[in-house]
């Protein structure tokens, strides 16, 4: 179950936290389109939900005034080539003997089946195929025995793989992020409150003020006061593992991540592009709306070192159209491709062109797109792209594509450029991503452009010293300290 998806947590003074959380989650929908839900705390009982929809569409007229208390969390799910089914659907709640808890979850963990077995051994009931129900589980467990911040860390001490979490245990409200730091999680202030969010976007659509992006491996637990929060740095590892692709392609381009500006790392991306493999065409053109940041850094860099370019965006994108990659044929993605993107011809028709996206994945968008340009009188296309070859998938989230599909996964450079027909063909390196995020590669996970990946995955190689929990033994180990 890959689960790419945003999350948010509110404590508040003493103003109920439905709306903040219905808002913060609007901000986060690029993160998530099958469901979204909100699970909120009175001081009593939890007040729940969640359907298979837009934010917009989710909530109807009272919906969000049924949900009382002032804290909460809420959740948008991405939508999955597979079963779009709602027991899946979050925050996923449950109430056990020592109280309820509530879990949003971002991620994906690679060791939930081994967990889920053995919770099932012991006569733990799952109602979904979920790993966030895994976690639900072993946290429950856990607190009926320690208190709450020593039950999260065994709790960690378990799980491998992942995660990004908003947990709401009766009234507290905590922020969880996996000891790599793979997925994005932060804190922000708000004038009668804390917020916990995948990205900074929904603390600024709240008038918030971003803290500080919660640390790989660290706990954070707001006050249900809404007056502060405390931090436990439960696990510490030498190296991060921050996904990359959320700044190239995830992430909105107004969040700050890991203490970067999404846009800025994009636009520094396009001028290294441009260093690396530039060429000189008569415009510069982004496939909307990923590539625009890379290409006006792109055109920019070009314009810096005198190169005649324009920047035309000489694409009109349908806005009503869905994303082209969850369709589940191969045909039907071609065809939305070209519902989704026109060329406004005067733009292209006897021009040479550099056209520039964020990713290749399946390669669907960058042939269908090179074709039309010719149809609509290019003389030359050339591709240059964000993001290095991507070559293997990933289990920690993103759902990209099986290997098979993966149009760089067994073919070269120059046979891709043969494939989608582009007069030439350049990807960014390796290290102008470690560079345009101020960070070494050991700290950044890079799995799906290297194969190589910082978790331990059957039939897959890592490029680190793995501590994978093996479950038994290293619950109470970790427990003790
Ligand atoms: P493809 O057409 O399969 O080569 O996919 C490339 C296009 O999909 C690019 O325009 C990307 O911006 C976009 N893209 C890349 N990764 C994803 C993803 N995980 N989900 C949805 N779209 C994506």
């Amino acid at each position: 179950m890959h689960e790419k998806c945003g999350v948010v947590g509110i404590a508040l003074q003493d103003r109920d936290a439905a709306r903040p959380l219905y808002y913060s989650l609007y901000a986060l929908q690029h993160r998530g389109q099958e469901s979204a839900g909100i699970v909120t705390h009175d001081g009593f009982q939890q007040h729940s939900h969640v359907e298979m929809e837009l934010v917009g569409d989710a909530f109807g007229p009272g919906d969000i005034e049924s949900l009382n208390g002032t804290v909460g969390i809420g959740h948008v799910r991405y939508p999955t080539a597979g079963s779009v089914d709602s027991c899946c659907a979050q925050p996923f709640s449950v109430s056990f003997k020592s109280g309820s808890l509530g879990l949003s979850h971002n991620g994906n963990l690679v060791n939930a089946r081994e967990i889920r077995d053995e919770l099932a051994g012991q006569g733990h009931a799952f109602t979904s195929d979920g790993d966030t129900e895994v976690i639900a589980h072993d946290l429950a467990r856990n607190l009926l025995e320690e208190d709450l911040v020593r039950a999260v860390k065994r709790t960690m001490s378990r799980i491998h793989g992942s995660y990004s979490l908003t947990i709401m245990h009766d009234d507290t409200v905590l922020g969880l992020r996996d000891p790599e730091g793979n997925r994005p999680l932060c804190i922000g202030k708000l004038e009668d409150g804390y917020v916990i969010a995948s990205e900074s976007a929904a603390i600024d659509t709240l008038d918030g003020e971003l803290v500080r992006d919660v640390k790989p491996g660290e706990l954070v637990v707001l006050h249900s006061d809404g007056t502060g929060f405390d931090t436990y740095q439960l696990i510490d590892r030498e190296h991060a593992a921050h996904c990359f692709f959320e700044h190239v392609y995830f992430a909105r381009p107004d969040s700050v991540i890991d203490g970067e500006l999404v846009y800025e790392v994009r636009r520094n991306l396009g001028r290294k592009l441009w260093a690396e493999s530039g060429v000189d065409t008569d415009v510069v053109m982004p496939v909307p709306d990923s590539g625009r940041s890379f290409a006006s850094g792109y055109a920019e860099a070009a314009q810096d070192e005198g190169a005649d370019v324009e920047f035309a965006e000489g694409l009109m994108k349908n806005r009503y159209v869905g994303r082209t990659f969850i369709m589940p044929t191969q045909d039907e993605r071609e065809r939305a491709v070209r519902l989704k993107l026109n060329p406004i011809k005067s733009t292209v028709a006897g021009k040479t062109v550099t056209l520039i996206d964020d990713s290749i994945v399946r390669g669907t968008t960058s042939t269908q797109l090179i074709q039309l340009l010719y149809e609509s009188g290019a003389e030359e296309v050339h591709m240059r792209v964000g993001s290095p070859p991507i070559v293997a998938p990933c289990y920690m989230g993103i759902d990209m594509a099986t290997r098979e599909e993966l149009i760089a996964s067994d073919r070269s450079v120059e046979e891709i450029r043969d494939e989608i027909q582009a007069d030439s063909l350049a990807y960014i390196s390796r290290e102008a991503i470690a560079d345009a995020l101020g960070k070494a590669s050991a700290d950044l996970c890079m799995a799906c452009v290297t194969g190589q990946y910082p978790y331990d995955i059957d039939g897959e190689e890592t490029d680190r010293e793995v501590d994978r929990p093996t479950i038994a033994g290293e619950a109470s180990a970790a427990a003790d300290d």
